[in-house]
């Protein structure tokens, strides 16, 4: 009983030795960096396993959710991505128009203007319920992760392109037009 026991227990040494060793000789290369597409993907996961970035980088999957942009000029200021945010991370202000404003690339009128248009991809948690929602499919997932910072403030990323003085004009413009409209009814 003893003996077998011994024996069991030296087996069982040489064992972790053998796979420390391996590990050992395998850590003398660096990890190849694949692609998680290629099909022996796990099978070759031998060698270093850090990556030394951001000199080196791992391949990313075409589908992978990352920094979000938002073609400001497909955009129709609905809202609806902003409502959709789980978490609250996207600011939109309108303005709406006495008048249809343009279209956008897949035909859609726009009647409104966006005063403010900011993500906060700090807080977003990249479930990408925003990209699902919108009419236009103008706000997007890139594939652009590398963006750390020390200040939090740089992650609010704004894609409005109206300046303070054409949101001041567009707004009274509004103004007027609706003190037209009521003028109007009065007569
Ligand atoms: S990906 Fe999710 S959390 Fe991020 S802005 Fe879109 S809806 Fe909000
Ligand atoms: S859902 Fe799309 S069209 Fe509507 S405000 Fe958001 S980005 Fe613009």
């Amino acid at each position: 009983m003893v003996l077998k026991t011994t024996i069991q227990g030296f087996l069982t040494a040489v064992k972790g030795l053998l796979l420390t060793v391996r590990h050992l000789f395998a850590a003398r290369k660096s990890r190849e960096t694949i692609d998680i597409r290629d099909e022996k993907y796990f099978e070759k996961q031998e060698g270093v396993t850090t990556v030394q970035y951001p000199k080196e980088k791992m391949p990313i999957p075409e589908v992978g959710r990352y920094q979000l942009h938002v073609e400001i000029d497909d955009c129709i200021v609905c809202d609806l991505c902003a409502k959709a945010c789980p978490v609250d991370c996207i600011a939109i202000e309108s303005i709406k128009s006495p008048e249809a404003i343009g279209k956008t690339s897949d035909g859609s009128v726009k009647r409104l203007y966006a005063a403010q248009f900011d993500i906060d991809m700090a807080k977003c948690m990249y479930c990408g319920l925003c990209t699902v929602v919108c009419p236009t499919e103008c706000i997007t997932m890139t594939n652009q992760y590398d963006k750390s910072t020390s200040k939090l403030t740089d992650l609010i990323y704004g894609f409005t392109e109206m300046t303070t003085e054409e949101v001041a004009q567009r707004k009274e413009e509004w103004t007027r037009f609706q003190a037209e409209k009521e003028a109007a009814k009065k007569k």
